[in-house]
This record gives structure tokens, sequence and C-alpha cells, in this order.
């Protein structure tokens, strides 16, 4: 995104100035409304780009169907239309898949030819003095990363809903819901204006941007000078509203403290608790979404926190703080990087951090959550053939159940936080405990973000480790980032007084490896020769639907840890070629290494005071 774009991207409009004293921002809009007019005489000249109207029609909730309507002011005769591939995940999802029909008409209403271009792109022809562009949408993914209409709510990640004209995709752009049913309310984070209309200075915008419709309950709280929104959309039972917005006080509190930077007036938080499948979080600009099953969030109420410090942080790490090969996004085709070790790895090692500040999170869970994290990476025999960076290449392989297995692949999420809190013990250690993961960030908050740069992948988040610790940092990246070379953890962990210890534990070998692709189903990714999972008829590809009568959905990993060797494992599974099959063996065991980050036998008054400054997230005094 161009500089000049990035300053203004707040809010940029052309017509619709007089519609903001409407924002909710009410303290907010008087000083942004001046600031507006200077903006808008800036910029007016040079991007005299008409808006782009779409009408969103909640036609049909049973059949999950809306219809579409997209106003392209006048321009060329010929008009390509693109609806993204891909969005939200790093996956080519073809979003196209969905679109039952498009047809286009002039203003006057007389029919103007379509031709499809390629499965997601359309050309309208005639189309000098505008064009009207209608088309049949069917919408039933659920999940923050997709976009669902129902009888219950509606929930658009709207860039798998709206075509953008190639030819305008940095125009403003006003979006109306029509056909709301009674009853419904319209949470999302873009600008209102009458009538159930919402704008965005540009299509990335518009499509960074969630919308939530229906009955749901909205809270809200200041904090250090700016307005939170927090819209739930769950059962009511299943949640306290008060705890969560005591809880994200904290965060944020926490969170902007450590940035020392706070670029945003207002930010939601959209959380759903679903009864059935359903989980993830997805990170915008100006809110995020999340979803957690409401038993998941009864049994473990630590994840709430950690996914929501994790989806907050990305605020600044990969939405501000953001990588040049992620710009201009390419909703084309594949969009390939090689930074989400750290943008989405280094997301999680700062949410550790916050949650450490926020008192949401203490030493010993952290301590834990460390060693399983590092039981998970040496787990993966993939760790010593295939890097970090390589990792972040191939997250768009993700969707597909081999790739997923252990010897093919890591974790770029797994090895990236991991990489973040070894990073973040050599900076203190190369600097003497004069600089951190903190000053890393700020560094590029600083030297990126706010002068609306892109960093150079790896390069920029070295680069920015050099310029804190005052060290050549080389060696880090070039083994352990771009490279396989094993992690000497306890090198790292001296530093502040730890080590880790290795035992190895019996635990119950049930003959095969499940994996999941985000909140897809849990599939059965590989069968052990000669096992009893195998005789038992278990077979690759196979979706798991219950497991010892419980559905497979956010309990699955739980009741597969609860397993000991000897028990009986029963499950209900769907083959690839359809049909529901009841397959029961005996779960067999085998040898596991455990790992645990242990006190050194004698911790120093150094290294305990390494110690303390890394679990706050600060440098030493
Ligand atoms: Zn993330």
């Amino acid at each position: 995104m161009p500089i000049r774009a990035w300053i203004f991207r707040q809010r940029v409009w052309g017509p619709w100035t007089a519609h903001l004293l409407r924002v909710r921002e009410a303290t907010a809009s008087l000083r942004m409304t001046v600031l507006l007019f200077l903006a808008i005489s800036v910029i007016l000249p040079r991007a005299a780009a008409q808006p782009i109207s779409y009408t969103i029609s909640l036609a049909d909730p049973e059949r999950h169907l809306v219809e579409v309507q997209i106003i392209l002011p006048e321009g060329p005769a010929q008009r390509e239309l693109q609806l993204p591939v891909w969005n939200a995940l790093y996956q080519v999802r073809d979003f196209a898949q969905y679109v039952n029909w498009v047809r286009a008409k002039d203003r006057a209403g007389r029919a103007l030819p379509v031709r499809e271009l390629d499965k997601s792109r359309w050309q309208i022809a005639g189309a000098q003095d505008g064009a009207i562009v209608e088309y049949e949408i069917y919408l039933d993914s659920f999940g923050p990363f997709g976009a669902q209409f129902n009888s219950h709510h509606a929930f658009f990640n709207l860039a798998q809903v709206l075509m953008y004209p190639t030819d305008a995709r940095n125009a403003p752009m006003v979006v109306r819901f029509s056909q709301v049913p009674a009853g419904w309310h319209i949470a999302t984070p873009l600008t209102s204006m009458p009538d159930n209309r919402f704008g965005a200075e540009n299509y990335d915008r518009l499509v960074d941007s969630p919308v939530e419709i229906g009955d749901f309950k909205e809270s809200d709280f200041e904090e250090g000078g700016a307005h939170y929104r927090v819209i739930v959309d769950a059962e009511p039972g299943d949640y306290d509203m008060e705890k969560i917005t005591a809880m994200l006080h904290k965060i944020v509190a926490a969170a902007t403290s450590w940035m020392d930077d706070r670029p945003f007036d207002s930010y939601m938080f959209l959380y759903h608790f679903p009864r059935g499948p359903g989980g993830g979080g997805m990170e915008h600009a100006y809110s995020n979404a999340i979803a957690l099953n409401a038993d998941a969030l009864t049994k473990a109420p630590e994840v709430l926190p950690s996914v929501t410090a994790h989806e907050f942080f990305h605020l600044w790490n990969v939405k501000r703080i953001r990588p040049q090969t992620l710009e201009p996004v390419d909703y084309a085709k594949e969009n390939y990087t090689r930074a989400l070790w750290f943008s989405e790895g280094c997301t999680s090692t700062a949410a550790d951090v916050i949650g450490l500040r926020a008192g949401l999170l203490d030493e010993p869970h952290f301590e834990r959550d460390l060693s399983s994290a590092i039981g998970e990476l040496e787990g993966r025999p993939a760790h010593l053939t295939q890097s970090a960076e390589e990792s972040s290449l191939d997250a768009w392989l993700e969707g597909d159940a081999y790739y997923r297995r252990p010897e093919r692949s890591i974790s770029y999420y797994n090895k990236g936080e991991l990489l973040g809190i070894m990073l973040d013990l050599e900076v203190r250690e190369a600097s003497h405990g004069q600089a951190s993961l903190r000053e890393v960030f700020q560094w590029m908050n600083q030297n990126y973000a706010k002068k609306g740069r892109f960093f150079p992948d790896s390069d920029g988040v070295r680069e920015a480790a050099e310029a804190v610790s005052h060290a050549d940092l080389g060696w880090f990246f070039t083994k352990y980032v771009a490279g396989t070379e094993e992690i000497p953890w306890d090198d790292f962990f001296r530093s502040v007084g730890l080590h880790l210890v290795q035992g190895t534990k019996t635990t119950a070998d049930a003959g095969f490896v499940p994996s999941r692709n985000f909140d897809g189903p849990v599939i059965v990714a590989s069968v052990a020769a000669g096992s009893d999972a195998e005789r038992a008829g278990l077979q690759v590809g196979d979706a798991i639907l219950e497991i010892n009568g419980k559905m497979a959905a956010q309990e699955f990993s739980e009741e597969m840890a609860k397993l000991a060797p000897g028990d009986m494992i029963a499950l209900k599974v769907r083959g690839r070629r359809g049909g529901e099959r009841e397959l029961r063996w005996k779960a067999g065991s085998r040898e596991e290494i455990s790992y645990e980050l242990k006190d050194l036998e004698k911790v120093t008054p150094q290294q305990q005071a390494r110690r303390a400054a890394w679990l706050k997230g600060e440098v030493e005094k």
C-alpha cells in the first residue's frame, strides 16, 4: 500500500463526510472531520475514483442464499470483476464455487453480455455508462474465516462474498445490507452511514472488516483513550460478558503499553461461542473475530485470553508491521511469503508476553506450555527437513492431509513462537539485558509501520534485532530461520537459569495420525502398518465424526490425550467415498520423549534478574 494511502487509511472519504458525525466515536469524530477535510483536499484531485456500491440482500436464510448487486460507475466499456480465491486463511479456497449465476444490465435495464474469463473472473461489456452486476452466492462456511448466512445470523468475511472491479480496487466502496430480518442488528468496524450502509476507502479495507448481523449482545468500554466494542453471539448461559470485558481491559492495556502505541481510536472484538464445531481466530486492522466452542470455553478458559491476545497483537504484527511479500495482496492466486514464522509465530510469542504482563498467564503455565511446544516441534521429524521459512511458503498446502503429516511438515505457528522466544533471549544476551523482543517489535513499528513501509521478510526481522542489540545475529537466522539445525535449547535458556529436562513416558498409541485443517473435520492422515487400527479397518482419508461417543470437534484432542495403553478406542468415521462406519480397537503403547523446563541447580542473581525481566517482557533495569 502506498504511503499516502497508509497515512489516511483510517478514513478517506469522497462524498460522505457529512455522515461522519453519525459515527459512534463521538469524541473522535470532530477532530477526525477536520482532518478529513484536509485529507480530502489533498487526495481527491488524484484519486478521483467514484465509489463502487454494493447491495447485499439477505434473501433466503433457509437456503443460505445471498444476492449481491454491484453498481459500477461510468468508465471503460469493458470491465472485469474478480472474486478472491483466498482470504483470511493462507489457502486457496476458490470462493467462486459458491456463485450460482452472474448477470449484468445497463442503467436502463438492458442486459449486458457477461463472459467468464476464468473460474473467478468475469468480463462485462458495454459498461461505459455504468452497469449493474448481480449474482447469487451460497454462504454456509462457519467460523471467523468464512461467510455464513442462516436463520440464526449472518457472518461475513466479505472477500468471500464481494467481487471487485479489477480497475477500481482502490476506489471508495459502499456496502448496503437489505432485507435484514426484523430484530437483527449489524456490527462491523466499517464506518456506518445511514440506511444500513457502510463505507471503506478501498476494497482491501472493506474485506478486512468482518460483519455480524443478528441478535447479538453488545458491550463496550474505554481504555487508554480508545473505544472498544465487544460483540458476542452465543447462548446467554455460555459466557459472562463482565468477565470477558474485564479480560479485554487487561489485554488491551498490556498490549498497548508493551508496544507504547495505539494506532486506532476504536476497535471491535467479535466472539462466537458455538455449541457445535467451530474454532479459530481471525485478525483485522481494527477488529478481530474469534470462535470458540462453548464447552471448550468452560473447560479450558485460559484459551480465550490466549487467542484474544494473539489476534489483538496482529493489529501490529501482520496488519501494520507487514511483510512486503504480502503487499499488494494478490486475491487471484497464492501470495507466497517466508515471513509467517514471524507474522504468526512471533505473534504467539507476543501473546505470551501480553498474558504474563496482564496477569492472565503465570510463570509455571508459561513454562509448561513452552516445554510442550518444544515437544511438539521435536516430535515432528520434519523439523530436520523443513525450515521455518519453508513452512511459511508451504502454508498453501495446509489444506492437504498428507502435507500435515509429522514427517512432511512443521507448523510455522509452533516453530515461529519458539523462535520468537529464542530471539528474545538472544537479543537480551547480545545486548547484556538492554534490549529484548519488545524493542525488536517497537523498532519495526517505528521504522516500517509508522513510515508506511513493508519489511523484507526475515531480513527485516534480522535488521531490527541487530539494530536493537548492536550484534551480528546472522547465524541465528541462517541456522534456525532459513535452516533446519537443531535448536540447542539449553544454550538459550541458560541465561535465565533454566534448562530442558528430557524424560520418557509411556503413552497410548492409537495407531493412526489424526490431522485437521483449521476448523475442518478431523481426518486420518496416516495409519500405522500392522497396527490394530489398520486391522480394525481405519483408512487414510477417513473423516472422524465421533470418538468414544463424543463428537470429534473441539474435544477430539482432549479425548485422544486421555487414552491410556490398552483403552478401547471407538470411532465413528465417514469414508472418502461416503458411508459411515463404526470401528473399535485397543490402544497400544509407545515410548515418547517428554520435555520439562526446570531451574538450573544453581541460579545466579544475574540469571534471576534476566528471568524476571524476560517474564515481564522488559529490559533489565
Ligand atoms: Zn494469527
